[in-house]
């Protein structure tokens, strides 16, 4: 029985890495049925939203999707589809693997990171008050009152929440996930030395699910000492659980160590759903292109096949993914050092390299 699957393109260089994607799995021999939706700026463009009704109504039926990456006006426009997504069906958790493949030009080594990202609170609730707009002039009018505070009437605001019941449930995620893939220690990342009532109580929280799991290590760091200790000693952390924004930021930095945005996957996973797509954006000046990595997409096929029990086509498809890398002559650019004695590759050339060495692992 095919798995019926469903398949955002997305916008910019999505629809590229996406192809790139269904192919390799494919070539896997795991059969899928592809429900195809559109979303983000071509979905605006043709039914005046960027989010159909139709796009969640097939992920709920499906439960899984595969989507690349969605463009999100910065200051104006809708708001993120991302966001949407992962909040109306209630994604909360967004693991995002970092690890260095051998052949992969960084300057880092050994590194092998976890980030369990919480994925539907604090600054991402969108909860927003426009400078000048009377509400916004109530809500300053109240913070004075109560809180004895002027705050500059030329302000917006934009509100962090973040919940007991939402830090307790991300926090066990983190913690049971290193349990299932034999990770040895959980660290909390906050800014609870500042931020009392949110981070204080997501670092509270954390502390207190810990106790629950005596057998793996807790530690907490604060965030700016953890992004200077990730680029000095990244080799110390193993699973990192943050707040949302806090996620966001570091999954980039992550990224970076080892080797780009070109090579970090992830995935969005709720109780009923889940949606796998490259921690990457859009890249717009990229797109049509035929030039960017398609890897960190396919990697998120790699947790996708895992999600759905197909542990030995997604060993067989990470495998020869991490061939090409270990080759080094059929990767994008991002993956070519300085002085590399042949040039890059397109985007669908890499498809094609993955697809042959899955077929040569098929026949020896
Ligand atoms: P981006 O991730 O799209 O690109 C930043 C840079 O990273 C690129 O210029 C490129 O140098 C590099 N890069 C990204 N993907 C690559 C790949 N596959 N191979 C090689 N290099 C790659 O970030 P941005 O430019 O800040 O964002 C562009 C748009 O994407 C924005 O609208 C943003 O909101 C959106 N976005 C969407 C998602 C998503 O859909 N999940 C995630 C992040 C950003």
């Amino acid at each position: 029985m095919p798995y019926n699957v469903t398949l955002i393109s997305g916008d910019g260089i999505g629809p590229e890495v996406t192809e790139a994607t269904r192919k390799v799995l494919e070539a896997t021999g795991v059969a899928f049925r592809w429900d195809l939706a559109e979303a983000g700026s071509i979905a605006q463009e043709k039914f005046g939203t960027p989010l159909p009704d139709s796009v969640l109504e097939s992920i709920r039926k499906n439960r899984v999707a595969l989507k690349g990456p969605v463009t999100t006006p910065v200051g104006y426009g809708f708001r993120s589809v991302n966001v949407a997504l992962r909040k109306s069906l209630d994604l909360y958790a967004c693991v995002r693997p970092c690890k260095i493949y051998p052949g992969t030009p960084t300057q880092f080594r050994d590194v092998d990171i976890v980030i369990v990202r919480e994925n539907t609170e604090d600054l991402y609730v969108g909860i927003e008050f426009e400078r000048g707009e009377p509400v916004t002039h109530r809500l300053l009018a109240l913070i004075s009152e109560t809180k004895g505070r002027v705050v500059g009437e030329d302000s917006g605001i934009s509100l962090k929440t973040i919940s007991e019941a939402g830090s307790r449930r991300i926090v066990r995620y983190a913690f049971n996930y290193a349990r299932s893939y034999g990770r040895k220690m959980v660290t909390a990342v906050h800014k609870a030395n500042i931020l009392k009532f949110t981070d204080g109580l997501f670092l509270e929280t954390a502390r207190e699910v810990a106790r629950e799991y005596a057998d793996i290590k807790f530690a907490d760091v604060i965030v700016d000492n953890l992004c200077m200790q990730l680029v000095r000693r990244p080799q110390q952390y193993d699973v990192l659980v943050l707040p949302n924004l806090y996620g966001d930021i570091v999954s980039d930095l992550c990224a970076g160590l080892v080797g780009g945005l070109g090579l970090a996957p992830g995935a969005n996973l709720g109780e009923d759903a889940a949606i796998f797509e490259p921690t990457h954006g859009s890249a717009p000046k990229y797109a049509g292109q035929n030039r960017v990595n398609p890897m960190a997409m396919m990697l998120s096929g790699v947790m996708m096949l895992r999600y759905l029990g197909e542990a030995e086509a997604a060993d067989r498809l990470e495998k020869a993914i991490a061939g090409v890398i270990a080759e080094g002559r059929n990767v994008t650019y991002d993956l070519k050092p300085a002085h590399a004695d042949s040039p890059p590759v397109g985007t669908s050339q890499v498809a094609d390299a993955v697809i042959e060495r899955l077929r040569q692992s098929s026949i020896s």
